[in-house]
């Protein structure tokens, strides 16, 4: 099998977070500060990807912006050579910071938006005048002139607020926006049965979306993540394991994509050890689920299984428990029928969301919040926010 260079690597400079997002999808134990990777390593592995073909790279985290030397890392990978896009909740950036990471060279941003008021977007953020800060930010970064995606995260909660959503891209002048509706991994797993969209729900944001693609050609592109579980077939994750993109988490861990560490029996390598080139092309957790060839039926004989590579195999590992499985979203699969009755038990499952509060963070500012650490969650039931 021929293995091509990633075209894209998302760097996760932290994991640390001003936000409590109970959609998180990264890991409930997070990267502690004290193991994140130092600039100067950070420095070396953009000038790997660079190297190994790489063309874009994507700033993320947690929230990229507690690097306070997120400047540095921007102008050292447009030195390398990359295109540099920062995923941000927007919170902790200032106008003149956006400026500096201007200077830097910054090629584009993704600001996040948890709803479209504040009582939606400081209930689901968990930070109370985050979404004016947010406001405030989307307005510097038009004046700037970044290029800008909006990333919307879709649940039961704030689904209603879709098209609300698409006309903030307009005005806020986006070029694109994510609509993705909520995927089940890492935090996001415990919040479940709050989030889950009901049925009609997701047919609804599907009508939605069909129909803004169509109003705004040209104007705006209009992402979709469909709700997955309510869905017939798998999405292409990753565009397929180890084919298109890589990720780096914030102590250097080298992952095919963001959920890969909830398989167990994968080892993944770190930059500090080994080259990235070493890790793409000949690590064993990369090769695992690579092509076509470990497969089970009915993927094996499915003429989709080059479209959607069998669907995402963290999914798989989850939902059926065996990483090589077909995805449980795939109406061939045995376990499509379970989940799909799993799906509606979910969506009429109780409100109250589960919120990650990281030792030493300000508690999130909602009304009859508990205090708590990561090692022993949190459980903050934000009674006016169902
Ligand atoms: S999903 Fe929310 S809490 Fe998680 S990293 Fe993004 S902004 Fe922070
Ligand atoms: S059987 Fe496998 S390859 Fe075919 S559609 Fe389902 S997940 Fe995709």
């Amino acid at each position: 099998m021929t293995i091509r260079p990633p075209i894209a690597m998302l760097a996760e400079l932290t994991h640390r977070c001003p936000l409590s997002c109970p959609y998180c999808s990264n890991p409930v134990e997070l990267a502690r500060t004290e193991t994140e990777l130092p600039t100067e390593d950070w420095v070396r592995v953009f000038g790997e990807a660079a190297e190994l073909g790489v063309l874009q790279l994507h700033l993320s985290g947690g929230e990229p912006a507690s690097r306070r030397n997120l400047a540095e890392l921007v102008r050292a990978a447009r030195a390398a050579g990359l295109y540099t896009n920062l995923i941000t909740s927007g919170i902790g950036l200032t106008e003149a910071r956006l400026r500096e990471l201007d200077a830097a060279g910054l090629d584009h941003i993704q600001l996040s938006l948890q709803g479209t008021d504040a009582e939606m977007a400081d209930a689901i953020g968990g930070y109370r005048g985050g979404f004016m800060r947010k406001m405030q930010v989307a307005g510097w970064i038009k004046a700037i002139g970044f290029p800008l995606t909006l990333n919307t995260v879709l649940h039961r909660r704030n689904l209603h607020q879709l098209p609300r959503a698409l006309e903030m891209a307009e005005e806020m002048g986006a070029r694109r926006i994510e609509v993705a509706t909520v995927q089940f991994h890492g935090w996001a797993l415990k919040n479940r049965d709050a989030l889950m969209p009901t049925r009609e729900q997701a047919k609804e944001a599907t009508r939605i979306v069909a129909e803004a693609r169509a109003r705004l050609k040209g104007r705006l592109v209009v992402d979709y993540v469909p709700a997955d579980y309510h869905s017939d077939y798998p999405k292409r994750c990753m565009g397929g394991w180890g084919t298109t993109g890589l990720n780096v988490a914030p102590d250097g861990t080298v992952l095919p994509c963001h959920a890969a560490q909830t398989i167990p029996h994968l080892t993944f390598e770190n930059v500090r050890d080994k080259p990235l080139s070493e890790i793409w092309y000949q690590s064993p957790a990369f090769n695992a689920y690579r092509g076509t060839g470990w497969m089970p039926e009915p993927c094996q004989s499915c003429d989709r299984r080059e479209a959607d590579f069998g669907g995402c195999r963290c999914q798989a590992m989850a939902l059926a428990g065996d990483a090589g499985a077909t995805d449980p979203v795939c109406i061939k699969s045995p376990h499509h029928a379970a989940l799909q009755a799993r799906a509606a038990a979910h969506a009429e499952g109780p409100d109250a969301l589960i919120y990650r509060i990281a030792p030493g963070k300000p508690l999130p500012l909602i009304a009859g919040a508990a205090t708590g650490s990561e090692a022993r969650p949190a459980e903050r039931i934000a009674a006016e926010n169902s």
